[in-house]
């Protein structure tokens, strides 16, 4: 599996290449709902001095990355042609659980 330009399915396992039309990039962007975000920042109370504060107690105790993951995610995959059917038909996995190579 270390040779070069190969890599695996994010699924299965199967080796896949670079060469063209063998894999599936899927590129998955999750962002908090948005209308929740503004919401939580600019919620007008009888206290916005206290809203605030609240506030940043929370992103204080909050890691950079642990912020930023409750805002924004972005991930990548690849999947071999089969497992692209699959998971298009099935994107939560509710109905197919993963094959898995016995390597
Ligand atoms: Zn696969």
């Amino acid at each position: 599996m270390n040779s070069p330009g190969v890599f695996p399915c994010s699924r299965c396992d199967q080796p896949l290449s670079r060469k063209g039309g063998e894999f599936y990039l899927i590129d998955i962007r999750a962002v908090v709902d948005p209308v929740s975000a503004r919401n939580l920042v600019f919620e007008i109370s009888d206290d916005p001095e206290f809203e605030i504060s609240q506030l940043l107690k929370r992103i204080d105790s909050l890691t950079e990355e642990q912020l930023v993951s409750e805002i924004y995610q972005r991930k990548l995959f690849s999947l071999c042609p089969n497992c692209y059917v699959t998971w298009m038909a099935d994107p939560f996995g509710r109905e197919s659980p993963a094959p898995r190579s016995s390597t």
